[in-house]
């Protein structure tokens, strides 16, 4: 509370505004992360901050997320394709060249009928 009679003469409303936000601390709100091992953080974040989507592990090391039963770290540990991934995607590679030669045979075989 201001008190008024410590200092006597001065108009209170005659200065500029005091910038009393930025003496108070910052609220801030408890975050929770869970890591791929299961460790749990409780952070503490500036409540205008934006939250992260994942937050490195202090215990282990492995990103962190808010998911407690899908925690990143096991996305992230996985980022080869499997052999059967693979084959499909040339496969369906493959099939797109074939479906675009035939269609491309089809265009210029109708062309040179047109033509003749
Ligand atoms: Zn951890």
């Amino acid at each position: 509370m201001p008190s008024g009679s410590a200092i006597r003469g001065s108009r209170v409303g005659a200065g500029p505004a005091r910038p009393t936000e930025r003496c108070e601390p910052a609220p801030r709100r408890p975050v929770t992360y869970w890591c791929g091992k299961g460790h749990m953080l409780k952070i503490l974040l500036a409540a205008e901050a934006e939250i992260p989507e994942t937050w490195d592990c202090p215990h282990c090391g492995q990103p962190a997320g808010q998911d407690a039963h899908n925690p990143p770290g096991r996305a992230r540990t996985e980022p080869y394709k499997s052999h059967l991934a693979y084959v499909k995607e040339r496969r369906s590679e493959a099939d797109g060249e074939a479906l675009l030669a035939e269609a491309l045979a089809a265009l210029r075989a109708r062309r040179r009928g047109e033509s003749i």
